[in-house]
């Protein structure tokens, strides 16, 4: 028997944070149905985590674990949890309390209403530094230029999605999880909700700048080819100025005698064009790796221990 609603909370070093955010959850869903069910999914925390989480499960029915072997990344952390689940909505929240879990009463209304998927839109964002806040808006912008779908702005992953929103992103194979990016591409019907991002409880994030980074750049790579354009475009631009810029040293030399000599316009333009280059195999290299990742069709993840059993017999894969 299906549940009606799954919560799913990938965790990473959040001991202080699970027993309130159990109790928060609990006391919310119990206002919308007792059928239920909670998993953590444990990505390879290395401080007792997984001690809170069995306290946790051993105490109440309604609470699962899946913990993995070691750290896999957020992203990958919550595609293992969907395929733990057959309920019909689940909802992925972080567990540093930044997402409030009682606003899982409005996103599960407007499920009601229709809507496959319902983002959480956050309003503000608290406790966060400037520097993320600043590159995070930018990005947002930026990657919504470069894909041809709508990607919602100012959304992270604290979103509800139904049956057939799980159903799809189970059957979708790619190594390099974007989840937002991945259910935007989906474009079943989409409503959002605004809430006021609370600051982290406890801890610290789990996301380091090279982290964010990797994810900003699977968000990329995953869903927009305009960078490859942009660095062939960039090239024959480059290349036609160089070709007319030869033209007028023959022309200086012949016709002006007036030959352009100088060590800095030679270190100029090397170093300019050595930069250009290097700039553009690096993007190249980001999807080449990409590919790398993909062809070997390494499982996502190895799950320790668990007291679910896997749905991905049932997904469409
Ligand atoms: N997380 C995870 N694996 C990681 C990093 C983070 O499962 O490698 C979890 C973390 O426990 C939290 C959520 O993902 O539930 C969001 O992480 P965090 O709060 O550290 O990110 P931030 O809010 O700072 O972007
Ligand atoms: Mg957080």
């Amino acid at each position: 028997m299906s549940k009606d609603l799954a919560v799913v909370i990938p965790v990473y070093n959040e001991k202080d944070n699970l027993e309130e955010l159990i109790e928060r959850i609990e006391a919310t869903l119990n206002k919308i149905t007792s059928s239920y069910e909670i998993i953590f999914v444990n990505d390879g925390s290395t401080d007792n985590s997984i001690s809170v989480i069995h306290g946790i499960s051993e105490n109440k029915t309604k609470v699962f674990y899946v913990n993995l072997t070691r750290n896999y990344g957020h992203q990958v952390a919550v595609s293992a949890g969907l395929l733990y689940t057959n309920a019909k909505a689940v909802v992925i929240i972080d567990a540093d309390l930044q997402d409030p879990p009682e606003l899982i009463i409005e996103l599960y209304a407007q499920f009601n209403q229709g809507f496959d998927v319902v983002n959480a839109k956050r309003k503000d964002r608290k406790g966060e530094s400037l520097i993320k806040k600043g590159t995070a808006k930018l990005y947002y912008r930026l990657l919504k230029r470069l894909v041809s779908f709508e990607i919602p702005l100012d959304t992270g992953d604290y979103r509800l999605i139904s049956r057939k929103v799980v159903d799809a992103l189970n059957t979708m194979p790619e190594q390099n999880k974007y989840l937002r990016g991945q259910i935007a591409w989906l474009g079943f019907k989409t409503s959002s909700v605004l809430y006021e991002r609370d600051s982290r409880k406890h801890g610290k994030s789990g996301y380091t700048y090279s982290k964010m980074f990797k994810l900003a750049i699977d968000g990329i790579t995953g869903y927009s080819d305009r960078p490859l354009w942009l660095v062939s475009r960039m090239g024959f631009i480059i290349a036609l100025l160089s070709f007319l810029f030869i033209i007028y040293a023959i022309f200086a030399y012949f016709v002006l005698e007036a030959t352009i000599t100088g060590w800095t316009s030679i270190i100029v333009s090397a170093t300019f064009l050595g930069g250009i280059q290097l700039f553009s195999i690096g993007i190249i290299g980001e999807y080449i790796a990409r590919i790398n990742t993909n062809v070997k069709r390494r499982p996502l993840y190895m799950v320790e221990s668990t007291n679910l059993e896997s749905q991905k017999h049932k997904s469409l894969l």
